[in-house]
């Protein structure tokens, strides 16, 4: 009965919370699944930022709709550092989360969305949302990581209008959401490039960005900075999903873009939780010891997905090498395309024969009938991978075998799945 539930978007709401939940109905009943379909950074509240929280809670005012000053100068001035580039351009703007800043940002800015293909699951239910067209953009995956052709990117762009839509912004992720690849500085110039003739907004969603696993932060602003809109925040990097604090940067050469973007958030939040908005200061502030738990919880991140792809492809399946975020993107096309049309029967027959949760290729619009899955490698114990880092880092499959014990089962249960599969020819 519970299984039934798993074609992802039918219950309405977004295709990632609805398999956590119906994750933890199937635990909840005493079933054991192997959670690969939700993709929660594990780590613990760094302790610098549990403190702050702490002696910030009696913070009760409502604050600016903007956000509170002293955070918005930290996250420039943090923002500069990483990126070299001169902040003071941008207006800062936090809320609750990224994703109602994006949603707000889509409204802000008229027209229809230039989408990649795949990209993470609430885009198109934004675009949907807001009556807004998606147009569909290819996205190269190659051993250097994501790109956009440049003359297949004009040609989708004139393609639109031709067609009467007005495409005047371009949504896009890296390190991606699902496909676990970022982009070369190259392959960001080229679409910047493209961007700036077209006259197309960028919308840069780096959420991910401080999780790249050569530890580089490559942001489009670099590129672009005119009319790059960055959105981020602490969800990620920091493993504070739950604290809801999201940034974006907006050029203050758009102007408009800023003001539109505080009447929606006036009549929709008011603003940010005033505890976590004093208590993210120090997350911006560029604390020794908080970057060198950014820098030791991406190589964490790094050791699992790496080890999951490379367990995979040793099974068989053509699987890319991720190089940011949480994600591995199979594809098992090759595989097991002669036992399964779609990549929801095969997500299904995962978690029903091998207790696997995963999500479906197509729940980030790529076609149903190639098999990829969107796998997240976070279902550990953070506080002890950390502990056991320093002693077992060196050796993935040791270290896995005892941080991650349900990623290994479930690389294991993958292997029995597709050893059945194959019997079955
Ligand atoms: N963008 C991408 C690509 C994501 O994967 C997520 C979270 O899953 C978000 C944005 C939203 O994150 P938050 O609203 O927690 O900032």
């Amino acid at each position: 009965m519970l299984l039934q539930t798993l074609n992802h978007s039918d219950e309405g709401i977004s295709s990632t919370l609805a398999v956590n939940q119906l994750v933890g109905q199937l635990r909840g009943s005493g079933r054991s699944v192997l959670h690969m379909g939700f993709g929660e950074a594990p780590f613990p509240v760094h302790p610098r930022l549990a403190e702050a929280l702490r002696r910030n809670a009696t913070q009760k005012s409502y604050l600016p709709v903007a956000g509170l000053p002293a955070l918005c100068d930290a996250v420039a001035q943090y923002y500069a550092g990483l990126s070299g580039v001169d902040t003071d351009q941008f207006d800062v703007m936090v809320g609750p989360g990224s994703k109602p800043l994006l949603f707000a940002l889509q409204m802000s800015i008229p027209g229809d969305v230039l989408l990649p293909v795949p990209s993470w699951v609430s885009y198109g239910p934004q675009c949907d949302l807001l009556g807004q067209s998606i147009v569909p953009v290819s996205l190269e995956q190659g051993v250097a990581g994501l790109s956009i052709e440049a003359e297949e990117f004009r040609a989708t762009i004139a393609r639109a209008r031709a067609a009467g839509l007005s495409p005047t912004k371009l949504l896009l992720n890296y390190p991606s959401n699902p496909t676990g690849l970022t982009v070369t500085e190259e392959a960001l110039a080229s679409i910047a490039a493209v961007c700036r003739e077209e006259k197309i907004i960028l919308i840069a969603d780096e959420i991910y960005g401080r999780l790249d696993y050569e530890h580089k932060y490559r942001t489009a602003l670099t590129h672009l900075p005119e009319s790059t809109i960055v959105t981020t925040g602490l969800s990620k990097h920091l493993s504070l999903g739950g604290w809801r604090l999201g940034v974006t940067l907006i050029p203050k050469a758009m102007p408009g873009v800023f003001d539109t973007l505080c009447r929606i958030a006036s009549e929709l939040w008011s603003t940010v939780a005033s505890p976590v908005q004093y208590a993210a200061i120090e997350a911006y502030a560029g604390h020794d010891d908080i970057e060198q738990f950014i820098h030791t919880t991406t190589d964490i991140h790094a050791c699992v997905n790496r080890h999951i792809s490379s367990r995979l492809c040793a099974l068989g399946v053509d699987c890319t090498t991720p190089q940011g975020g949480f994600y591995t993107w199979p594809d098992l096309t090759r595989l097991l395309g002669h036992r399964y049309a779609t990549s929801d029967e095969l997500s299904r027959s995962l978690l029903q024969e091998q207790g696997i949760a995963t999500l479906a290729g197509s729940a980030f619009g790529e076609d149903p009938n190639h098999l990829k899955l969107r796998l997240a490698g976070c279902d550990y114990d953070g506080a002890e991978a950390l502990a056991l880092w320093p002693q077992w880092g060196g050796d993935s499959s040791a270290f896995i075998e005892r941080a991650a014990p349900n990623v290994a089962a479930a690389l294991d249960a993958f292997a029995v799945f597709i050893g059945e599969s194959l019997v079955q020819r």
